[in-house]
């Protein structure tokens, strides 16, 4: 296994200007924002899913029903594991990896800082795995330790809810902020990380915030296969993390240079669901800039926020597109609250 080589730098647009109101996350206040509600679907779908593992041939191994897809890697010497999924299933995973690679983890990669990605991060952590992530991701995971520890310490528990709480297991151990701090990456890449194993090629590249600021899309060359995470979900609206610089033009960007980089014959893997083509991921561009368009169009034409939620840009792409965890309306508002912010 021959890493890391590191290139370039990113640069983090701040936003300046805010047309909807700012979000805090209060435990009362969590119904009325979207992406809190959103967190609680995926973490709710994910405790009643079967982790289910799928043979991708070349020593790949998918696993679904715990959260973000996983992928493991292995070859005679080690093996990598891309997300580690929810905290409370990770003794499941560990051991339902172990029975597909039968070798332990080495390396672990998390493509999005968010729980249901890194969930198992400590438990890997404390058997000594490496972990990487894009440079804005490793920031993310550290400020959330940060954030959820300042918060116990001014006793006021209530005032997290259900995105910081997959850490407050750490907060609660009186072991100590040693023991918080574990499960960060000590890894970090930029723009783009290329890990050579006796088997497979791996590219990790960062192209800009989309989903997030810290997006990775993995590549595994040998395989002609991609690894999306969360910038495409699947057949279904993608959530945009706007708190977490994300945008829709940064997830159109993202999704165009993986299509420019596949055949008809790369399997593209979603953030959840099963192995899907390039047809599928033109599809979903098709409908991103469709409504991206509609929206820009509104805005221009001097709506506001609730005129264009009340259009209902999304309405003849809803029947397709709006079945999972984001509906068009909360779609719609994570776009113009994304594009008010100019980005
Ligand atoms: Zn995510």
């Amino acid at each position: 296994m021959r890493f890391p080589r590191s290139v370039g730098s990113l640069s983090v647009a701040l936003a300046l200007v805010t047309m909807l109101s700012p979000r805090a996350w209060s435990e009362e206040g969590s119904s009325k924002y979207p992406d809190a509600v959103m967190m609680q679907k995926a973490a709710a779908k994910s405790q009643q899913s079967a982790l289910v593992t799928t043979a991708l041939g070349n020593n790949l191994y998918l696993f679904s029903g715990d959260g973000a897809t996983v992928i493991a890697v292995a070859d005679d010497n080690s093996v990598l594991l891309i997300n580690s999924g929810m905290a409370d299933r990770v003794t499941e995973l560990a051991h339902t990896v172990y029975e597909a690679v039968q070798r332990p983890v080495t390396t672990l990669v998390n493509t999005d800082w968010h729980f249901d990605h890194t969930g198992g991060n400590q438990y890997f952590s404390s058997f000594g795995v490496t972990i990487i992530a894009q440079a804005n991701t490793k920031k993310r995971i550290a400020a959330e330790h940060k954030s959820v520890r300042k918060t116990y310490a001014a006793n006021n528990p209530s005032s997290f809810n259900v995105v910081a709480s997959p850490w407050a297991a750490a907060v609660e151990n009186p072991a100590s902020e040693r023991y918080a701090l574990r499960g960060i990456p000590t890894v970090a890449f930029d723009e783009s990380m290329t890990i050579n194993l006796d088997n497979e090629e791996l590219i990790f590249c960062h192209y800009g915030a989309g989903h997030t600021d810290g997006d990775t899309v993995v590549f595994f060359q040998t395989s002609n296969l991609v690894l999306l995470g969360d910038i495409f979900p699947g057949h279904e609206y993608p959530w945009i993390d706007v708190r977490s610089g994300g945008s829709l033009a940064g997830v159109i960007q993202t999704v165009d240079r993986v299509l420019s980089a596949s055949n008809e014959q790369t399997r593209i893997i979603p953030g959840q669901g099963p192995v899907l083509h390039k047809a599928e991921l033109q599809d979903y561009r098709n409908m991103l800039v469709n409504i991206q368009a509609r929206i820009q169009e509104l805005l221009e034409s001097g709506a506001s926020a609730d005129q264009i939620i009340a259009a209902a840009p999304t309405s003849d792409f809803d029947s397709e597109w709006g079945g999972g965890d984001v509906s068009g309306q909360v779609f719609t508002s994570l776009i113009i609250e994304s594009m008010a912010q100019g980005r």
